[in-house]
Protein backbone atom coordinates (compact mmCIF):
# COMPACT_ATOMS: atom_id res chain seq x y z
CA UNK A 1 0.00 0.00 0.00
CA UNK A 2 1.42 3.70 -0.97
CA UNK A 3 0.88 6.33 1.28
CA UNK A 4 0.01 9.62 -0.22
CA UNK A 5 0.08 12.70 1.97
CA UNK A 6 -2.61 15.11 0.65
CA UNK A 7 -0.37 18.05 1.72
CA UNK A 8 1.93 17.10 -1.07
CA UNK A 9 -0.53 16.29 -3.57
CA UNK A 10 -1.99 20.33 -2.57
CA UNK A 11 2.13 21.54 -2.57
CA UNK A 12 2.70 20.19 -6.29
CA UNK A 13 -0.90 21.05 -7.69
CA UNK A 14 0.00 24.69 -6.53
CA UNK A 15 3.31 24.29 -8.25
CA UNK A 16 2.53 22.67 -10.98
CA UNK A 17 -0.50 25.22 -12.11
CA UNK A 18 2.02 28.25 -12.16
CA UNK A 19 4.35 26.16 -13.55
CA UNK A 20 1.81 24.84 -16.74
CA UNK A 21 0.31 28.44 -17.05
CA UNK A 22 4.28 30.28 -17.54
CA UNK A 23 5.95 27.23 -19.32
CA UNK A 24 4.63 25.42 -22.91
CA UNK A 25 6.22 22.49 -22.81
CA UNK A 26 9.08 20.62 -25.27
CA UNK A 27 6.74 18.73 -27.14
CA UNK A 28 4.36 21.93 -27.85
CA UNK A 29 7.80 23.92 -28.33
CA UNK A 30 8.66 21.16 -31.14
CA UNK A 31 5.65 21.35 -33.18
CA UNK A 32 5.06 24.87 -32.81
CA UNK A 33 8.83 25.50 -34.20
CA UNK A 34 8.69 22.66 -37.16
CA UNK A 35 5.13 25.11 -38.09
CA UNK A 36 7.26 27.74 -37.95
CA UNK A 37 9.14 26.56 -40.36
CA UNK A 38 6.08 24.84 -42.78
CA UNK A 39 4.22 28.11 -42.30
CA UNK A 40 4.65 29.92 -45.90
CA UNK A 41 2.42 33.13 -45.57
CA UNK A 42 4.45 35.80 -44.29
CA UNK A 43 2.04 37.22 -41.76
CA UNK A 44 1.28 33.81 -40.48
CA UNK A 45 5.38 33.06 -39.76
CA UNK A 46 4.92 36.37 -38.12
CA UNK A 47 2.51 35.09 -35.31
CA UNK A 48 4.45 32.07 -34.80
CA UNK A 49 7.45 34.06 -33.87
CA UNK A 50 6.00 35.80 -31.68
CA UNK A 51 3.50 32.90 -30.15
CA UNK A 52 7.93 31.90 -29.39
CA UNK A 53 8.83 35.17 -28.08
CA UNK A 54 5.84 35.72 -25.70
CA UNK A 55 6.48 31.74 -24.65
CA UNK A 56 10.71 32.82 -23.76
CA UNK A 57 9.38 35.98 -22.00
CA UNK A 58 6.75 34.12 -19.92
CA UNK A 59 9.17 31.27 -18.88
CA UNK A 60 11.41 33.81 -18.23
CA UNK A 61 9.25 36.59 -16.39
CA UNK A 62 7.61 34.08 -14.54
CA UNK A 63 4.11 35.14 -16.33
CA UNK A 64 0.99 33.69 -17.78
CA UNK A 65 1.43 32.99 -21.83
CA UNK A 66 -1.95 34.26 -22.05
CA UNK A 67 -4.28 36.59 -20.20
CA UNK A 68 -6.57 33.81 -20.39
CA UNK A 69 -5.46 31.31 -18.11
CA UNK A 70 -8.17 29.13 -17.80
CA UNK A 71 -10.17 26.72 -16.51
CA UNK A 72 -8.04 24.71 -13.81
CA UNK A 73 -9.10 20.54 -15.33
CA UNK A 74 -7.25 17.90 -13.56
CA UNK A 75 -7.61 14.24 -14.60
CA UNK A 76 -6.62 12.08 -11.64
CA UNK A 77 -5.69 8.55 -11.94
CA UNK A 78 -6.07 6.96 -8.85
CA UNK A 79 -4.48 3.38 -7.63
CA UNK A 80 -6.65 1.11 -5.59
CA UNK A 81 -3.86 0.83 -3.78
CA UNK A 82 -2.81 4.09 -2.36
CA UNK A 83 -3.69 5.29 1.02
CA UNK A 84 -4.37 8.88 0.82
CA UNK A 85 -3.00 10.37 4.51
CA UNK A 86 -5.63 13.08 5.72
CA UNK A 87 -3.22 16.01 7.23
CA UNK A 88 -2.47 19.27 7.48
CA UNK A 89 -6.38 20.15 7.50
CA UNK A 90 -7.22 18.02 3.85
CA UNK A 91 -9.67 16.04 4.41
CA UNK A 92 -9.93 14.69 1.46
CA UNK A 93 -8.31 14.35 -2.13
CA UNK A 94 -10.95 17.17 -3.84
CA UNK A 95 -10.32 19.60 -0.94
CA UNK A 96 -6.26 19.18 -1.74
CA UNK A 97 -6.89 19.51 -5.19
CA UNK A 98 -8.91 21.89 -5.04
CA UNK A 99 -6.53 23.94 -2.46
CA UNK A 100 -3.58 23.67 -4.46
CA UNK A 101 -5.54 25.12 -7.56
CA UNK A 102 -6.73 28.36 -5.63
CA UNK A 103 -3.00 28.64 -4.00
CA UNK A 104 -1.26 28.39 -7.29
CA UNK A 105 -3.58 30.75 -9.02
CA UNK A 106 -3.30 33.40 -6.05
CA UNK A 107 0.45 33.06 -5.82
CA UNK A 108 1.14 33.41 -9.80
CA UNK A 109 -1.19 36.29 -10.64
CA UNK A 110 -3.03 33.91 -12.76
CA UNK A 111 -6.40 35.37 -13.47
CA UNK A 112 -9.90 34.08 -12.27
CA UNK A 113 -11.60 33.16 -14.78
CA UNK A 114 -14.52 31.17 -13.02
CA UNK A 115 -18.27 31.97 -12.13
CA UNK A 116 -20.25 30.99 -9.65
CA UNK A 117 -23.50 30.80 -11.62
CA UNK A 118 -23.83 29.96 -15.46
CA UNK A 119 -26.63 32.69 -15.56
CA UNK A 120 -26.00 35.42 -12.91
CA UNK A 121 -22.15 35.57 -13.83
CA UNK A 122 -20.40 36.46 -10.05
CA UNK A 123 -16.84 35.46 -9.86
CA UNK A 124 -15.79 33.00 -7.25
CA UNK A 125 -12.97 35.12 -6.95
CA UNK A 126 -10.17 32.15 -6.76
CA UNK A 127 -10.09 30.46 -9.71
CA UNK A 128 -11.88 27.53 -8.06
CA UNK A 129 -14.12 25.00 -8.36
CA UNK A 130 -11.45 23.12 -10.04
CA UNK A 131 -12.89 20.56 -12.52
CA UNK A 132 -11.72 17.24 -11.56
CA UNK A 133 -11.84 14.22 -13.72
CA UNK A 134 -11.57 10.47 -12.01
CA UNK A 135 -10.55 7.31 -12.69
CA UNK A 136 -9.66 4.51 -10.36
CA UNK A 137 -6.93 2.09 -11.73
CA UNK A 138 -5.07 -1.09 -10.63
CA UNK A 139 -1.92 -0.75 -8.61
CA UNK A 140 -0.61 1.55 -6.75
CA UNK A 141 0.05 4.40 -9.39
CA UNK A 142 -1.00 8.20 -8.26
CA UNK A 143 -0.80 10.64 -11.87
CA UNK A 144 -2.57 14.14 -11.98
CA UNK A 145 -2.56 15.78 -15.24
CA UNK A 146 -3.77 19.58 -15.40
CA UNK A 147 -4.83 21.21 -18.32
CA UNK A 148 -5.66 25.14 -18.48
CA UNK A 149 -8.92 25.31 -20.94
CA UNK A 150 -9.45 28.97 -22.52
CA UNK A 151 -12.62 30.31 -22.86
CA UNK A 152 -12.06 31.35 -26.52
CA UNK A 153 -10.75 27.37 -27.24
CA UNK A 154 -13.39 25.87 -25.57
CA UNK A 155 -16.27 27.86 -26.93
CA UNK A 156 -15.22 26.60 -30.28
CA UNK A 157 -15.89 22.94 -29.40
CA UNK A 158 -18.88 20.67 -30.22
CA UNK A 159 -20.46 17.43 -29.98
CA UNK A 160 -22.99 15.63 -32.79
CA UNK A 161 -25.01 12.43 -32.32
CA UNK A 162 -24.21 10.10 -35.95
CA UNK A 163 -26.15 7.56 -36.93
CA UNK A 164 -23.17 4.90 -37.68
CA UNK A 165 -24.34 5.08 -41.70
CA UNK A 166 -22.47 8.53 -41.89
CA UNK A 167 -18.99 6.08 -40.93
CA UNK A 168 -15.45 7.82 -41.01
CA UNK A 169 -16.41 10.27 -43.68
CA UNK A 170 -19.17 11.72 -41.01
CA UNK A 171 -16.31 12.24 -38.41
CA UNK A 172 -14.00 13.83 -40.25
CA UNK A 173 -16.27 16.51 -42.20
CA UNK A 174 -17.60 17.23 -38.83
CA UNK A 175 -13.96 17.76 -37.10
CA UNK A 176 -12.94 19.87 -40.09
CA UNK A 177 -16.51 21.96 -40.37
CA UNK A 178 -15.98 22.16 -36.41
CA UNK A 179 -12.41 23.59 -37.11
CA UNK A 180 -13.49 25.81 -39.85
CA UNK A 181 -16.75 27.19 -37.77
CA UNK A 182 -14.00 28.56 -35.24
CA UNK A 183 -11.91 30.33 -37.95
CA UNK A 184 -9.61 32.64 -35.49
CA UNK A 185 -12.28 32.50 -32.62
CA UNK A 186 -9.98 29.69 -30.59
CA UNK A 187 -6.65 31.90 -31.75
CA UNK A 188 -4.83 29.19 -33.96
CA UNK A 189 -2.98 27.71 -34.57
CA UNK A 190 -5.32 25.48 -32.76
CA UNK A 191 -4.58 21.62 -30.94
CA UNK A 192 -7.76 19.25 -32.11
CA UNK A 193 -8.72 16.93 -29.64
CA UNK A 194 -11.28 14.34 -31.26
CA UNK A 195 -13.18 11.80 -29.11
CA UNK A 196 -15.26 8.80 -31.30
CA UNK A 197 -17.32 6.27 -29.72
CA UNK A 198 -18.62 5.90 -26.07
CA UNK A 199 -22.00 8.02 -25.61
CA UNK A 200 -23.10 11.83 -25.57
CA UNK A 201 -21.07 12.57 -22.38
CA UNK A 202 -18.23 10.14 -22.75
CA UNK A 203 -17.61 11.56 -26.45
CA UNK A 204 -16.84 14.66 -24.96
CA UNK A 205 -14.64 13.92 -22.26
CA UNK A 206 -12.63 11.56 -24.85
CA UNK A 207 -12.17 14.51 -27.17
CA UNK A 208 -10.81 16.13 -24.18
CA UNK A 209 -8.51 13.47 -22.76
CA UNK A 210 -7.31 13.40 -26.87
CA UNK A 211 -5.63 17.07 -25.57
CA UNK A 212 -3.56 15.12 -23.06
CA UNK A 213 -2.74 12.06 -22.95
CA UNK A 214 -0.10 11.69 -25.40
CA UNK A 215 2.80 14.07 -26.51
CA UNK A 216 1.72 16.43 -29.15
CA UNK A 217 2.35 15.39 -32.72
CA UNK A 218 2.45 11.78 -31.76
CA UNK A 219 -0.09 9.57 -33.37
CA UNK A 220 -2.98 7.21 -32.12
CA UNK A 221 -1.36 3.48 -31.96
CA UNK A 222 -4.11 2.46 -34.15
CA UNK A 223 -3.34 2.82 -37.76
CA UNK A 224 -6.28 3.07 -38.80
CA UNK A 225 -7.02 6.63 -36.18
CA UNK A 226 -3.31 7.25 -37.03
CA UNK A 227 -4.28 7.87 -40.92
CA UNK A 228 -7.45 9.38 -39.68
CA UNK A 229 -5.41 12.00 -37.78
CA UNK A 230 -3.17 12.95 -40.40
CA UNK A 231 -6.04 13.46 -43.04
CA UNK A 232 -7.56 16.03 -40.72
CA UNK A 233 -4.55 17.34 -39.59
CA UNK A 234 -3.90 18.33 -43.47
CA UNK A 235 -7.24 19.01 -44.33
CA UNK A 236 -7.68 21.33 -41.38
CA UNK A 237 -4.46 23.01 -42.42
CA UNK A 238 -5.83 23.35 -46.03
CA UNK A 239 -8.52 25.37 -44.99
CA UNK A 240 -6.34 29.27 -44.65
CA UNK A 241 -7.10 29.96 -41.58
CA UNK A 242 -3.65 30.37 -40.13
CA UNK A 243 -1.84 31.58 -36.81
CA UNK A 244 -4.46 33.91 -35.01
CA UNK A 245 -6.80 33.68 -38.77
CA UNK A 246 -4.39 36.04 -40.25
CA UNK A 247 -4.40 33.72 -43.42
CA UNK A 248 -1.87 30.46 -43.77
CA UNK A 249 -0.77 26.49 -43.85
CA UNK A 250 -0.92 26.62 -40.23
CA UNK A 251 -4.56 25.93 -38.28
CA UNK A 252 -3.69 23.67 -36.48
CA UNK A 253 -1.22 22.07 -34.71
CA UNK A 254 -1.78 18.38 -34.21
CA UNK A 255 -5.49 16.72 -33.88
CA UNK A 256 -5.32 14.13 -31.37
CA UNK A 257 -8.41 10.69 -31.63
CA UNK A 258 -9.27 9.08 -28.87
CA UNK A 259 -11.93 5.90 -29.92
CA UNK A 260 -14.21 3.57 -26.80
CA UNK A 261 -17.30 0.93 -27.73
CA UNK A 262 -20.23 2.64 -28.12
CA UNK A 263 -24.07 1.62 -28.52
CA UNK A 264 -24.66 -0.54 -32.01
CA UNK A 265 -27.59 2.42 -32.81
CA UNK A 266 -25.04 5.61 -32.38
CA UNK A 267 -21.98 6.74 -33.62
CA UNK A 268 -21.23 10.05 -31.10
CA UNK A 269 -18.53 12.05 -32.12
CA UNK A 270 -17.19 14.79 -29.87
CA UNK A 271 -13.98 17.78 -30.45
CA UNK A 272 -12.66 19.34 -27.88
CA UNK A 273 -10.47 22.58 -29.67
CA UNK A 274 -7.85 24.17 -27.94
CA UNK A 275 -5.41 27.16 -28.94
CA UNK A 276 -1.70 27.28 -29.69
CA UNK A 277 -1.41 28.02 -25.52
CA UNK A 278 -1.27 24.45 -25.43
CA UNK A 279 -0.90 24.36 -21.48
CA UNK A 280 -0.62 20.74 -20.02
CA UNK A 281 1.37 18.96 -17.50
CA UNK A 282 1.10 16.38 -14.87
CA UNK A 283 2.65 14.70 -12.26
CA UNK A 284 3.13 11.82 -10.58
CA UNK A 285 3.52 10.49 -6.47
S1 LIG B 1 -8.06 30.82 -26.71
FE1 LIG B 1 -6.10 30.39 -25.68
S2 LIG B 1 -4.62 31.89 -26.48
FE2 LIG B 1 -6.71 32.59 -27.01
S3 LIG B 1 -7.25 33.98 -25.33
FE3 LIG B 1 -8.04 31.95 -24.78
S4 LIG B 1 -6.43 30.97 -23.59
FE4 LIG B 1 -5.52 32.72 -24.62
Amino acid sequence: MKVISLAKVRDTIKDLVQKANFELQDDVLKVVKEMEEKEESPAGKEVIKQILENAAIAKGEKLGLCQDTGLAVFFVELGEDVELQKDDGLGSLKEAITEGARAGYEEGYLRKSVVEDPIRRKNTGDNTPAYIHWELVPGDAFKVTFIAKGGGAENMSAVRMFAPAAGMEGIEDFVVETADKGGSNPCPPIVVGVGVGGNFEYSALLAKKALLRRPLGSHNPDPFYADMEKRLLERINNLGIGPQGMGGRVTALAVHIESHPCHIASMPAAVNIQCHSHRVMNFEL
